[in-house]
């Protein structure tokens, strides 16, 4: 299963994502939580990502499409994965397409995780006290879900014209969203 995994920040993607990764038996990849790593261990990648991902903007493609190009290379990543986070912008989107094409595969379903931005700003400035993100903080959210609307949003419509895209409520409880993703990746 290879799958890409939509939905505004704050949507729940990295919670399900590692719980879906179990279930499918695929890794999971998240390129905020590969930014992350970096970040912590004051790599170059990281020194880089820092200031971009501080201000609620992308990082730059060439960056962020060379690190997913190594990851997918990786071997647990053959027989399938789940891309939480990536691609962010059409751009990305293609670049994805053209690596598959490369490794002789292709994308089996791109799975929206939809919910409004009231109630994703509410669960981000939530989480914001208990992990203390940097980019948690009110402007840089707004931010964020500014550049979901105009530079992510759009996937989906990308991704549905070639039959790929399934939705899914992520309102509800962390088990029945987990739940509808299994039974709408399945059908
Ligand atoms: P969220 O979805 O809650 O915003 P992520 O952990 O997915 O959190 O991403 C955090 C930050 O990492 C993003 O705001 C961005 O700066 C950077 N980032 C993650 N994935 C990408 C990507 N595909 N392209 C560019 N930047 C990215």
């Amino acid at each position: 299963m290879r799958a890409v995994l939509l939905g505004p920040p704050g949507a729940g993607k990295g919670t399900q994502a590692a719980r879906l990764s179990v279930r499918l038996g695929v890794p999971a990849i998240s390129t905020g939580d590969i930014f992350r790593v970096n970040v912590k261990g004051g790599t170059a990648l990281g020194l880089t990502a820092r200031e971009f991902m501080d201000a609620g903007h992308l990082v730059p493609d060439e960056v962020t499409n060379a690190m997913v190009r190594d990851r997918l290379a990786q071997d647990d990543a053959a027989e399938g994965f789940l891309l939480d986070g990536y691609p962010r912008n059409p751009e990305q989107a293609v670049e994805l397409d053209s690596m598959l094409a490369e490794l002789g595969s292709g994308l089996d379903v791109a799975i929206e995780i939809t919910a409004n931005f009231d109630v994703v700003t509410d669960r981000l400035l939530k989480r914001a006290q208990v992990e203390g993100r940097a980019d948690d903080t009110e402007p840089v959210i707004r931010k964020r879900l500014d550049v979901y609307a105009n530079s992510t949003a759009p996937l989906t419509a990308f991704y549905a014209g070639r039959g790929l895209l399934v939705q899914v409520d992520g309102l509800g409880g962390i088990d029945e969203v987990t739940d509808r993703l299994v039974a709408a990746v399945a059908a």
